[in-house]
């Protein structure tokens, strides 16, 4: 290739990071500045070009013009600078990064598939560079992160769940595919806006829907096979029980903002438990909001609960009580609940207020999941701190302004008690003299680890217990260092070690279930799993 046309490549592109010897050999003298310098370098200069940027949108925007570029220098830099550069290229910049995706549209970042095209996702799927796709994430963008119906703008999501599949848990980029399926939109803003880039029509449902839905997983197996992991990701709660639920049996199928919530909160628990004492059957647990999040957290608790005791699914079902937007889900209100809340239809009186649900219900863990801010008020943590010695308090709803209470307010109206984590980080609380360290609930510690297990074991099929077996996985990674400062979460500066280890004991259970392909199984799975995970070092071209 000649020397133009590596620069414009972004898996060969090095920049400045081409040797001399490199620029003579291909055609690259004149086309670069004199100087060489070291992948190290370039990571500093371009984190020094990033912070320079004061609003989010704008080191977003760098990011994705880096990856663009330079991909290799993408990852680096993200794999070395996680902390800080997460919130740039997840939850919160992506965001507002989609609710303007129309306008700062470049490159085709992943495929567009919509109602047009029904009859030819197969040929789309072909016109995608990469042959070896290993996971694919997929959004109808009904329901994006906390902002709603975005339609066609969600792509920024796919996109950014993948680079974190890869500089989290190492899964290489070119098998990485980001899609969204575009079916019209209800936003009309969106249906208003001239420069909109997506279908000008509302929302597809029913058969018109599901048809499109079954067209593009019956695709996507033809053309890739058995073994690609389709992680369906922000897809609206009525839409998403539904597709995981018909799928799972034909494909490996996952859902992040179910299962992925599920397993991270589960092992956020199983930690604390060690700070609280008792089992998890010795706990009750109250959840403010019932759907995506809720529910699938309920269930997973239920699941570990009845595989630790042996006491049926249905009997572990009821340490487990959720209210929604219209009280304490209780068995009156059976048949007029959607069928993802029956299960949690308690035998009890119908109770309206949340405060009243605490008070009867008294639980010793408390999860908000409503997506509705300030809603663990003063009383409620009072009174969580009243009934408990330790609460627990997980106020997972996001953004930081939908945060159920801040972990100032839960330190200090429980006295400094609670074990307390959040959807959305808060920074250190001092209170009486001493600092508490909060954790965040944050998917990016299941995800990555959990899909590199199944790639690795060759998985056909996600099963319930591999997501029990990442939370275990990642409850094992914190110390007592980080018990004694309060945190029931690992710090993120070790991920791509701690997915290694989720990686390793999803894809054991994924043998052990008779689920994986790739035999025989490896002895050591998590020195497999390390050497399985994608590198950014530069290669050297001669
Ligand atoms: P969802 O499927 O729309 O469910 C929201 C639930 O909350 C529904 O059951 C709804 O009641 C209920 N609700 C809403 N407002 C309420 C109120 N004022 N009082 C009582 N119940 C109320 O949403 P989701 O996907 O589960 O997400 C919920 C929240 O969890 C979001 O803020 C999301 O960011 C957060 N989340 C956090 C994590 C994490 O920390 N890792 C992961 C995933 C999601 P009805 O059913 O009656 O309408
Ligand atoms: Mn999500």
């Amino acid at each position: 290739a000649s020397g133009y046309s590596l620069l414009r490549e972004p898996h060969h592109n090095k920049d400045l990071a081409f040797t001399e010897k490199e620029r003579d050999a291909h055609f690259l003298r004149g086309l670069l500045p004199p100087v060489v310098f070291s992948h190290d370098l370039q990571v500093k200069k371009m984190m020094d070009n990033i912070r320079q940027y004061q609003v989010p949108l704008q080191r977003y925007q760098a990011m994705i013009d880096l990856q663009a570029r330079n991909e290799r220098l993408f990852y680096k830099l993200l794999i070395e600078n996680v902390e800080e550069l997460l919130p740039i290229v997840y939850t919160p910049t992506v965001g507002e990064a989609c609710q303007k995706y129309g306008s700062i549209f470049k490159n085709p970042q992943g495929l567009f598939i919509s109602l047009k095209d029904k009859g030819k996702i197969l040929e789309i799927l072909k016109n995608w560079p990469q042959k070896k796709i290993q996971v694919i994430v997929v959004t109808d963008g009904e329901r994006i992160l906390g902002l709603g119906d975005l339609g066609c703008q969600g792509m920024g999501i796919p996109v950014g769940k993948l680079s974190l599949y890869t500089a989290l848990g190492g899964v290489r980029p070119s098998a990485c595919l980001p899609i969204t399926i575009d079916v019209g939109t209800n936003n009309e803003k969106m249906l208003n806006d001239e420069f909109y880039i997506g279908l000008r029509q509302r929302r597809a449902t029913g058969q018109e829907y599901a048809e499109l839905m079954n067209e593009f997983m019956s695709a996507v197996k033809q053309n890739y096979g058995e073994k690609v992991l389709i992680q369906f990701e922000d897809f609206a709660n009525h839409n998403a029980f539904d597709l995981l639920e018909k799928y799972r049996t034909t494909h490996l199928v996952f859902n992040d903002d179910i299962q992925g919530t599920a397993s991270v909160v589960l092992a956020g628990l199983i930690s604390a438990l060690k700070l609280v004492g008792g089992s998890l059957a010795d706990h009750k647990f109250l959840f403010l909001g019932a759907g995506e999040a809720g529910t699938g957290i309920a269930e997973l608790i239920a699941l570990e609960i009845s595989k630790q005791t042996n006491i049926p699914l249905e009997e572990s079902r009821k340490k487990v009580w959720l209210v929604d937007s219209k009280g304490l889900i209780v068995r009156s209100r059976l048949d007029s609940l959607q069928h993802f809340k029956k299960p949690w239809a308690h035998d009890h009186e119908p109770v309206d207020k949340f405060l009243d649900a605490i008070k009867t219900i008294r639980p010793t863990v408390l999860i908000g999941s409503s997506g509705t801010g300030q809603t663990f008020t003063k009383e409620v943590v009072e009174t969580m701190s009243s009934l408990n010695e330790k609460p627990i308090i997980l106020a997972l709803s996001n953004p930081t302004s939908q945060s159920e209470c801040t972990a100032e307010q839960a330190y200090t109206w429980s006295e400094g008690r609670a074990i307390f984590a959040s959807g959305s980080p808060f920074g250190p609380v001092e209170y009486n003299g001493k600092l508490y360290m909060s954790g965040q609930a944050n998917n990016a510690y299941i995800f990555p680890g959990f899909g590199l297990g199944l790639i690795i074991s060759g998985a056909i099929r996600v099963h319930d217990d591999m997501l029990l077996a990442a939370s275990e996985a990642l409850a094992e990674q914190v110390t007592e260092e980080h018990f004694d400062n309060g945190l029931i979460y690992p710090p993120f500066t070790n991920i791509r070690k701690i997915s290694a280890h989720i990686a390793a004991k999803v894809a054991a259970k994924a043998y052990e279930l008779g689920l994986a392909s790739r035999l025989p199984q490896p002895e050591n799975l998590v020195a497999y799993a390390e050497s399985c995970m994608y590198s950014p070092k530069y290669r050297s071209y001669r």
